[in-house]
């Protein structure tokens, strides 16, 4: 029991020195309005911010998809991590420390499998960078980043490093046989059939990839020679998710929320020359197409994206494919498109920063742009119109708003000289609010009858006066199932310790229930001492009278039974009871 409360008292500690809008800010711009915070959700798409983070009750709620909790649900949901994690997360940032006995057995081994993980890849990640600063074989790297202009400062910012020729040099640096396990898991090693392992990454500039919370958790490497592939990514690892990381994000997060600008550009070493000249609101995709969670972490930082992407046809692919993210995560976006030989890289060397920017300004709206390139490709005969139509496809198909949705119908219809109803009927009709893979609203508006939910939002917000309650009979009273869950939570609460917070309540809770309770945190008023007591009494008189009604039934009940079967002191014993109550509930 006392293990168990210590550990309660760490969490607790945690969550109450975390500052969960500096936590919760660092993803999402949030902005005050009234006693909460208000930002765009990053768990759904949305224009208008629902999304509110209240410091007084420390949680956050969604009004849009539900979603709610405290800030390690935050962390969890946020960065994926594991309940130990967040809670290791945090302590680290607010030197909290976290006995062992906080964690239990399963989550301590979890924990350090990742702990292990993280420490392996920070090891590699300093090793490749003492060798390209260092090391006499690094040579080739250091003259073919000079050739490249990327100065010392950038070097060090971003932990470039240098994987030599070798197939043994980090799997020697790595000792034994279990940290070579751990790398190979980390995708730094690969097994050879035959047992043992050789370094995945050899004679390359090595571009490590950092987690939002700034650890390295993957590289990028370029080769130095003819050797293939030219670029090389780290697997997809436990730790690595390619599909939501970018690379430069954190490195360049101040700078993107600063100007609520991001560039994207497509590779790495884009990005770093872009850095090598000052402009360092940017991200770059890691080697694969832009995806709809690279969209969405990138809304928590920027306004709105530019696309800087080679003046290629491959440019041109990506950009048809980008434009249904950016519409259904509802974020702007821009493109620029280089002149034809060159690339980000190559053109800030040749026009400079500013020349760059006088681009960026002028930057195409993404739609309006793919539009054109299609006119282009295929002309405004009506074989070509029709084959437009066909390829706008998916771009409308992604619009959510159907008044956006109607928007961009009329604009695009009036330009290829078609009606909006021929242009409409080539496509599927706008996906109803509650569209699958959106988060379940569902549960939001079960129904739970006004008086359960009055009482159980005022016992909510002021669990101490359960006791109170439960002596006026509210067990009685709470019979829908959702009900039941928060009034179980909050006895098993009340059990094990003196005085339960709302915040409690809100962490001992999941689903429907945690959005029952987040929501109210958020919204409900913070009432003064007096009408908080005024209240309950209120509630407790109205359950007071409401238990003596039902006895009243049942006595009713039981006295017909005794009359129709002659019992007549039965019926006497039962008529002076009903009478006590009768006077009783009398005013
Ligand atoms: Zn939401």
């Amino acid at each position: 029991m006392t293990a168990l409360h210590s550990s309660e008292n760490t969490v607790q500690l945690i969550k109450d020195t975390a500052d969960i809008v500096a936590i919760i800010g660092e993803c999402v711009t949030l902005q005050r309005s009234g006693a909460n915070f208000k930002g765009a959700c990053p768990f759904h798409s949305e224009k208008t911010p629902s999304f509110m983070v209240n410091p007084d009750r420390r949680s956050f709620h969604c009004f849009g998809c539900g979603e709610g909790g405290d800030v390690l649900s935050f962390m969890m949901k946020y960065h994926r991590l594991t309940f130990p994690e967040a809670l290791q997360e945090l302590a680290r940032r607010y030197q909290i420390a976290l006995p062992d006995k906080t964690l239990s057995a399963e989550e301590q081994a979890q924990l350090r499998q990742r702990e292990a993980l993280y420490a392996v890849t920070e090891k590699a990640a300093a090793l490749y960078h003492r060798l390209l600063m260092e090391s006499a074989e690094a040579e080739p790297a250091r003259r073919y980043l000079q050739k490249r202009a990327i100065p010392a400062e950038i070097i060090t910012a971003f932990q470039l490093g240098f994987a030599p020729n070798r197939w043994d040099f980090l799997a020697k640096e790595l000792g034994d046989d279990a940290n070579r396990a751990v790398a190979e898991q980390a995708g730094l090693l690969v097994r050879k059939e035959r047992g043992g392992h050789y370094d995945r990454f050899r004679n390359r500039v090595l571009f490590p990839i950092f987690s939002q919370t700034g650890k390295p958790i993957a590289f990028g490497g370029r080769i130095l020679d003819d050797g293939q592939p030219k670029y090389l990514n780290s697997p997809e690892t436990p730790l690595f998710d390619k599909s939501r990381t970018l690379f430069g994000l954190y490195q360049n997060r101040q700078a993107i929320r600063k100007t609520r600008r991001c560039l994207l550009v497509e590779g790495n070493f884009d990005l770093i020359a872009l850095a090598a000249n000052g402009i360092d609101n940017v991200a770059a995709p890691l080697g694969t197409a832009l995806t709809r969670a690279h969209v969405r972490n990138l809304r928590g930082y920027a306004d709105e994206a530019i696309l800087l992407f080679d003046g290629d046809t491959a440019g041109l692919k990506a950009a048809m494919r980008a434009v249904p993210l950016f519409l259904s995560e509802q974020l702007s976006a821009r493109i620029v498109s280089l002149p034809a030989e060159h690339d980000p890289d190559t053109f800030v060397r040749e026009h400079g920063p500013e020349g760059l920017t006088a681009l960026v300004n002028k930057a195409d709206s993404l739609a309006e742009f793919v539009f054109r390139q299609l006119i282009e490709q295929h002309g405004l005969s009506v074989e070509g119109k029709g084959k437009i139509v066909h390829e706008l496809k998916p771009i409308i198909d992604a619009i959510t708003d159907p008044l956006q949705r109607k928007i961009f119908v009329a604009h695009f219809s009036d330009q290829l000289g078609v009606t909006t109803e021929e242009m409409l009927s080539a496509y599927q009709p706008p996906p109803r609010p509650q569209a699958k893979g959106k988060p379940a609203k569902k549960e939001h508006s079960l129904p739970l009858p006004q008086t359960q939910r009055q009482l159980l939002e005022f016992l909510s917000l002021y669990p101490e006066y359960l006791p109170q309650f439960i002596n006026a009979g509210i067990d009685t009273v709470i019979t829908h199932p959702m009900g039941r869950a928060i009034l179980e939570a909050l006895h098993t609460l009340h059990d094990a310790q003196a005085t339960v917070t709302p915040e409690q309540l809100l962490t001992a809770l999941t689903g429907p229930e945690r959005a029952f309770v987040s929501k109210l945190l958020i919204s409900a008023p913070t009432a003064t001492d007096e009408t908080k007591e005024h209240e309950a009494q209120e509630k407790i008189t109205w359950l007071q009278e409401n238990s003596l009604k039902t006895e009243q039934k049942r006595l009713t009940n039981l006295i017909t039974e005794a009359q129709q079967s002659r019992n007549i002191p039965l019926c006497m014993e039962l008529m002076e009871k009903k009478k006590a109550i009768d006077l009783r509930l009398t005013p």
